[in-house]
């Protein structure tokens, strides 16, 4: 989810790669569940987390919404699936009664990077440090790479950058237009491909033929759409 705020209004001024140092590590949260509160649609899964997730719990994306765990929201134009905030608490459906994640090993990738986010430039990201989001008073140092804790962390970063850019691209190409059918068919394909049809063991390898599938699906119908447009059909 872009934030249209600048990054020296929200972060400590840096940039971080995965051997510097930050100030994110929150001691285990201490009974705290703030950021699982209270966070709209914000905590948005992306495909891997969304396949750690339904294989760690062996439940389908399907399930997980038709059981009001998760939900679908239209976000820069894309329609992706978020955790689903719900009660008096305005809580992650996934809290626990102790106030603790009930889904730790299989928690999306915002989550695992909180207080941290990712600043995407150039067709790249970087980490940056929210100021003022974290309940910790006094977090500690921990390196960027310990606190991200992911294994395969090379191609986890390509697959995060893949998707950044791609979603950029049908954010451009539905742009004005996101009520037609054309953003619903986009949307469709974007939501089965990625989401409901399931991954081959190499997840990663699996998500770029995806990747490339989609991509010449989607530039036959911009440039159909283009062509219709340009002759008075659309
Ligand atoms: S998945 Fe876990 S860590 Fe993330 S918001 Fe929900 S309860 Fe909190
Ligand atoms: S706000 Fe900070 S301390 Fe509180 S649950 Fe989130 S990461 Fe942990």
């Amino acid at each position: 989810m872009k934030r249209n705020v600048s990054l020296e209004e929200i972060s400590d001024g840096r940039l971080y790669g995965w051997n510097d140092m930050v100030k994110a590590d929150c001691h285990g949260c201490n009974g705290c569940h703030k950021c699982c509160t209270g966070m709209g649609n914000s905590v948005i899964l992306d495909p891997y987390d969304a396949k750690r997730l339904t294989e760690g719990l062996g439940v389908g994306l399907q399930q997980l919404l038709a059981e009001g765990k998760l939900e679908l929201q239209v976000v820069d134009g894309c329609i992706l699936p978020n955790m689903k905030m719900t009660g008096p608490e305005e809580a992650c459906a996934f809290l626990d009664a102790d106030g603790r994640c009930g889904i730790q090993r299989y928690r999306p990738g915002i989550c695992r990077l909180f207080p941290l986010g990712r600043y995407y430039a150039d067709g790249d990201f970087r980490y940056f440090l929210q100021v003022g989001e974290c309940a910790e008073k006094k977090p500690s140092k921990v390196k960027v790479e310990k606190w991200i804790d992911m294994a395969e962390r090379g191609r986890h970063h390509d697959f995060l950058c893949n998707w950044h850019y791609l979603l950029n691209d049908v954010e451009e190409a539905v742009k004005g237009q996101e009520d037609s059918e054309f953003a619903r068919k986009i949307n469709m394909v974007l939501l089965q491909l990625f989401y409901f049809m399931t991954y081959e063991e190499d997840f990663y390898d699996d998500f770029s033929s995806r990747v490339d599938e989609f991509r010449e699906t989607f530039l036959t119908w911009t440039g159909d759409r283009r062509e219709n447009v340009r002759q008075g059909n659309d």
